[in-house]
């Protein structure tokens, strides 16, 4: 595994906080990474003044969970 890109999404081995993510439904290792825009309009609907901004997420190769973290 190295630096490169591909227009294919391919999942891979993720590592936040210095620990390696592990699907907390199946236990999986790799994920495809995805980033979305977290507006305001949504953190003042949900009380969620922490959450606006920018958010990782992570979807499980397996099983498809989503672990998000913010940024
Ligand atoms: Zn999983």
């Amino acid at each position: 595994m190295g630096l490169f890109s591909s227009e294919v999404p391919t999942a891979q081995p993720v590592q936040r906080g210095g620990v390696d993510l592990k699907c907390d439904h199946c236990g999986h290792d790799r994920f495809y990474q995805g980033e979305a825009q977290l507006h305001t309009l949504t953190g003042t609907l949900f009380g969620l003044e922490a959450f606006e901004g920018s958010a990782d997420y992570y979807t499980c190769e397996r099983c498809r969970r989503m672990h998000w973290f913010q940024q």
